[in-house]
């Protein structure tokens, strides 16, 4: 046996039953590196390392690697998608009401406690999304001064 290894980009989207190429590579690293980036800012981010590509094809990669598990998409009501690579342990966002400002929040209380439901009328829970909504630190100094 080897020594566990963190696999590499590539290998996890193998892992994930994608093809490799050199775009989802760029994109899922972009993604990962970014903090809750817009499609406009994962492109150029994309383009820096692999050269053009289209936005449609950026678009593809992207639903593509979200579909996979890979890649978390969030669509705060009234703000573009963005996309983020910490995935699968339910933390929640806070969004600035004034500037679109986002920012990670674990879980409220421990291990994904929102996946229980106070009542859940029969559906099968896999994912709780939580957004507060408020102003950033920048947005309520500004208004108060
Ligand atoms: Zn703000
Ligand atoms: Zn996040």
């Amino acid at each position: 046996m080897t020594a566990p290894q963190t696999p590499t980009t590539a290998e996890e989207l193998r892992g994930a039953g994608l093809r490799v190429t050199a775009a989802r590579v760029a994109l899922l690293e972009t993604v990962r590196n970014g903090d809750h980036l817009g499609v406009e800012a994962i492109a150029s981010g994309v383009r820096e390392r692999v050269g053009h590509i289209s936005l449609q094809a950026v678009y593809e990669a992207l639903h593509a690697l979200t579909t996979a598990g890979l890649v978390r998409r969030l669509e705060p009501p009234g703000s573009p998608a963005r996309f983020e690579g910490r995935v699968g342990d339910n933390h929640h966002h806070l969004v600035c009401r004034s500037c679109g400002a986002l920012a990670d929040v674990d879980c409220a209380v421990g291990h994904a406690p929102c996946l229980t439901a106070s009542d859940d009328r029969g559906f099968s829970v896999d994912e709780a999304e939580v957004i507060y909504w408020g102003l950033c630190p920048d947005c309520s100094t500004a208004r108060s001064s």
